[in-house]
């Protein structure tokens, strides 16, 4: 595009509770950090949600022109099944309960994020580990322990009364994050939180490591601010991750930055939080056996993209009510975008002038500026795929423009990829076209009798025949 974006990036700050102009630390660049999964267990669909999220912005900021360094840590220590600092660790317990390796559970449940990752078309970003950086982690320990830190039998503590403002981004004191942190003997106040935990006397942990505070391991805040900072220096200009973190992990790195770098500075410019995927029993949680993957999706019958549209539906300071109603919904949509952007799939990319075309990526342009407004940029995507009587390669260019920021991959994606075979399906896609054959042939001759029988079969192994759908599908897997 030669048309450079008009409108000023505004994204909303957690921090000032406002929207603020994008004003990079280095000029031309954009250096993003979204808090990544603990992978002691499969990722379920709201976490993946919070990657959908920070790929957008990543995506938006690469599109206004910035050149875009985005890291997703894996926390692979030190993450207590409560998030302050009770509860096991995460990893252990999961080692435990699945008679592997601490290490092994990390790398399987690593692999497995990244496949999703790719799955929801989610750009390549830096994935360092927790484990790499315990020595890093272990001399930003020793530059605040004495300033800011006391030790307890259990391990060294930070003292949140020695920073100033603590919990401003939460807001809390009074707020809700303080009910989910369990008090630990002897820490002086019940916001404080561990730097790094001692390995309680006569046990071992498969994790642990020596630090001047004895073995253990370290705190899980710790890692975020010792990783941001080696990897993207400090400050930075975007922090990421879900509300959820507003209360207790951002607030403690933003405590811990305070600390290391002697000001009031948090670390990042600006703090972004999506709000959460719901279902109807309210938050989306692993801790209750099953729930809600990707994958399960998948073996439903709906293509990945078909999440991340609905993720893109709804703004992303907004909860997202998921159903397979809604899903279904997303399918369908994403569906006739495919279908509506294919005549121009192969034409020769040409710049926009149509004034139609023109004002249409000024408005997108403006809905993405405006704190990611991804449901508006939606609309104005469709009503571009729409568009009659317009020059192919315009076309093509504009839609390529527009989904380079949405991701859903219109222009390469074909119609047949969207038809995902579910999991429980007893027959094959040639099978499915043989029998649809017969049937026609059936139906022809006017011998009803077969012809619904025929449907009756596809129906048995899982498939519903759509005669006269406006999409122009022959079948679809029936969901569910
Ligand atoms: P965790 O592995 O629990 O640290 O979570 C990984 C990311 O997913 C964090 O940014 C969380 O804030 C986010 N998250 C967790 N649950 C949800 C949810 N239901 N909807 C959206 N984001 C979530
Ligand atoms: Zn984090």
């Amino acid at each position: 595009m030669t048309d450079a974006p008009a409108s000023p990036l505004k994204l909303f700050n957690s921090l000032t509770r406002s929207l603020e102009p994008f004003e990079p630390v280095h000029p031309g660049e954009a250096r993003v950090y979204s808090c990544g999964p603990t992978v002691y267990n499969y990722q379920h669909i709201g976490n993946m949600r919070a990657y959908v999220f920070g790929d957008t912005l990543g995506r938006t900021l690469s599109y206004k022109g910035y050149k875009l360094t985005h890291v997703i840590n894996i926390t692979d220590v030190g993450h207590l099944t409560s998030d302050a600092d009770a509860g096991d660790d995460k990893m252990e317990k999961a080692a435990a309960a699945q008679g592997k390796s601490a290490w092994d559970i990390a790398a399987f449940y690593q692999a497995d994020f990244e496949t999703d990752l790719a799955r929801l078309n989610i750009r390549d970003k830096q994935h360092p580990r927790a484990t790499e950086y315990v020595e890093a982690m272990i001399q930003w320990g020793k530059s605040i322990a004495d300033k800011h830190c006391y030790e307890l039998d259990g391990g060294l503590y930070f003292d949140t009364a020695t920073v100033p403002d603590y919990g401003r981004l939460a807001r809390h004191g009074t707020d809700e994050g303080e009910s989910r942190i369990d008090p630990v003997d002897g820490k002086r106040a019940l916001a404080d939180f561990a730097i790094w935990r001692k390995t309680p006397a006569g046990e071992t942990r498969q994790m642990e490591w020596d630090s001047p505070w004895g073995r253990g391991a370290p705190g899980w805040h710790l890692e975020c601010s010792v990783m941001s900072e080696a990897l993207l220096g400090f400050p930075f200009d975007i922090h990421t991750g879900g509300i959820d973190h507003r209360e207790i992990h951002h607030p403690n790195e933003i405590a811990q930055n305070q600390a290391h770098s002697c000001s009031p500075d948090s670390g990042a410019r600006i703090w972004m939080h999506n709000n959460f995927l719901v279902d109807r029993s309210g938050k989306m949680s692993k801790s209750s056996g099953e729930f809600l993957r990707l994958q399960l999706l998948i073996d439903k019958g709906y293509h990945p993209l078909a999440y991340r549209l609905m993720c893109l539906q709804a703004h992303y300071r907004s909860e997202l009510e998921f159903s397979w109603d809604g899903l279904g919904a997303a399918l369908t949509r994403l569906k006739r975008l495919v279908m509506a952007a294919a005549p121009a799939r192969d034409a020769e990319p040409a710049e926009p002038t149509d004034r139609r075309l023109v004002d249409l990526l000024a408005k997108f342009d403006a809905a993405m500026s405006d704190d990611l407004n991804t449901p508006v940029a939606l609309t104005l995507l469709e009503e571009t795929a729409a568009m009659k009587k317009i020059d192919a390669g315009q076309k093509h260019a504009a839609l390529a423009a527009m989904d380079a920021v949405l991701g859903l991959n219109l222009l390469t994606i074909a119609r047949a990829d969207l038809r995902v075979r579910p999991k429980t399906a007893t027959i094959g896609e040639d099978e499915i076209e043989a029998t649809l054959a017969r049937r026609k042939d059936a139906r022809a001759a006017k011998d009803f009798a077969a012809s619904d029988a025929l449907r009756d079969e596809l129906v048995a192994a899982g498939v519903e025949v759509m005669d006269g759908d406006p999409l122009g599908w022959d079948w679809q897997p029936s969901a569910n």
